[in-house]
């Protein structure tokens, strides 16, 4: 049994939310536990089911060096196998248990209960509805939605997290009761449990960004039976091992592999028409000349990156995020008086930019002019600046030499946000960039793919601009955030250009929603 190869990338994740993080202690912790999946064949047997368990180990093999998975019949034991696959894919070296004698902590899909002595949590799904439970079994329902399914995991998962580290984690008590709909965001009641199994057209789809947040967009909508339409997947960038930490649908195999690819395979069982774009939005935007864009959902990292995409003027968005308390998604029409994207990301005075962020990761604040020369020329990195860059950081040089020559970016994202210089430190060195846990992006993956595909059927959308939940609280009562639009008039969403412009892309349709 062993760390899976990308351990320091998932430290740096933890080290952004654990108080007095040190390395070799999360790590010791880490080794001392044998998470248990146990499973029986009602869930074994049934979609619901699978998408819980499915999701449940590739969030726990991406952190736990040993998973014990427990068929709780003889019926559920091809299943095992089956998870052990998917476990080793992830991290060939993780541990696997048969039996859960010395389970340290269970989360349990199905309707059976385990004999077993350590901190047990329930989880299972009903349609639209995540269910997770401390004290009895909740069973998965007979849908083929992967939405309560698949939220159900990140609870569990955010629930055992909670349960290792809970010492080092203020406020993080562990949820008792959830019972949650991503159709409405309500707690599920009767009447508001929304349709399921039904065919549903995406019409022409975009899903920008296929990061974490997308991953976990990729993975409900490959479970969905009865999607039609067409998806424009668009990303310019490949797989990189780091990136295994939190991307679910990412394993070994894949490193290396363009996003946009991998998308393309992952929805390969569906009656989606996928079409793979391995470019930034701006220049697809460019290439596709026609700019009417229908429905798209943005799962990227930047503010300047969403800007982007509201700029070209989407009929309508969802925007998934990550950040540091919390995660969520939010809904944007244009032209309907509520807050667009840009009014939510709109940078502030006082905002930095890139290469004085950079600068400042790097340790060598006063050498922002030439990082920005670096970044703006993609020239490589001399010796001499890894060398400043090693001693501000206090690591050796050695490690980073082989830098030398790569571009800054390179060298920014391998070293700094990939978590070698986070291990040369000890732990020591916290990276500012917020690096989310694979519960957190995963479910906010989830929660964007609900929507666009509860948009694409013309169900009820949530009258406020955005949803929000935080993985390392229990889940709380209020989930709704109205958004204001911007106030000042500077945004796009206040300027007659833009207006007028986005009226003429789609003037028709929009009679529809006026008169409604
Ligand atoms: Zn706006």
């Amino acid at each position: 049994m062993a760390f899976a190869n990308f351990i320091d990338r998932a430290a740096t994740a933890a080290s952004q939310v654990l108080a007095d993080f040190h390395l070799g202690d999360f790590k010791a912790a880490l080794d001392k536990q044998v998470v248990a999946v146990a499973f029986d064949d009602e869930a074994a047997s049934c979609a619901e089911g699978q998408a819980t368990l499915d999701l449940a180990v590739r969030l726990l093999a991406r952190l736990y060096p040993v998973l014990a998975i427990l068929p709780l019949d003889s019926a559920a034991s091809s299943q095992a196998q089956a998870l052990e696959r998917l476990a080793k894919s992830i991290n060939p070296k993780v541990g696997i248990r048969r039996s859960g004698k010395s389970a340290t902590v269970c989360l349990v899909v199905g309707v059976t209960r385990p004999t077993l002595r350590c901190p047990t949590f329930f989880m299972g799904s009903d349609g639209w509805a995540a269910k997770l439970s401390r004290t009895e079994p909740v069973g998965s329902g007979s849908s083929s939605l992967p939405y309560g399914a698949g939220a159900a995991s990140c609870f569990g998962a955010a629930n055992v997290f909670r349960t290792i580290f809970a010492a080092q984690l203020t406020g993080a008590e562990l949820d008792e009761d959830i019972d949650l709909s991503l159709y409405s965001y309500n707690k599920s009641e009767a009447g508001d449990a929304g349709p399921i199994d039904l065919p549903v057209d995406l019409g022409e789809t975009h899903l920008v960004g296929l990061g974490a947040i997308g991953h976990g967009s990729l993975w409900a909508l490959a479970r969905q039976s009865g999607l039609s339409g067409r998806l424009h997947v668009v990303d310019h960038e490949a797989i990189e091992l780091s990136n295994l930490q939190r991307y679910v649908l990412a394993g070994r195999a894949e490193v290396g592999m363009s996003k946009a690819v991998l998308a393309t395979t992952a929805l390969r069982s569906t009656a989606l028409e996928v079409q793979a774009h391995s470019l930034k939005w701006a220049e697809y935007v460019e290439r596709r000349g026609d700019w009417v864009f229908d429905r798209v959902g943005v799962a990227l990292d930047t503010a300047a990156d969403r800007l982007a995409v509201q700029g070209a003027l989407p009929r309508w968005i969802a925007n998934a995020w990550t950040q540091e308390h919390d995660l969520g998604i939010s809904r944007h029409g244009f032209d309907d008086g509520q807050a667009c994207l840009c009014c939510m990301y709109m940078p502030s005075e006082k905002s930095k930019d890139e290469h004085h962020l950079i600068a400042e990761e790097l340790g060598i604040p006063e050498a922002h002019e030439q990082v920005k020369t670096l970044l703006q020329t993609d020239a490589g990195v001399p010796n001499d600046f890894v060398v400043r860059v090693a001693t501000a950081m206090a690591v050796p040089f050695e490690p980073l030499a082989p830098f030398v020559g790569q571009s800054l970016r390179s060298f920014y994202q391998r070293a700094i946000c990939g978590g070698l210089v986070f291990q040369l430190s000890g732990g020591s060195r916290l990276v500012q960039t917020v690096v989310p846990m694979a519960f957190q992006s995963a479910l906010a993956g989830i929660m964007l793919a609900a929507e666009l595909v509860k948009h694409s059927a013309g169900f009820p959308m949530s009258p406020t601009t955005s949803t929000r939940v935080n993985l390392l609280r229990p889940l709380g009562s209020h989930l709704d955030d109205p958004k204001a639009k911007e106030s000042s008039g500077r945004c796009i969403c206040s300027d007659e250009d833009f207006i007028a412009a986005y009226r003429r892309k789609y003037g028709e349709q929009l009679n529809n929603v006026s008169a409604a």
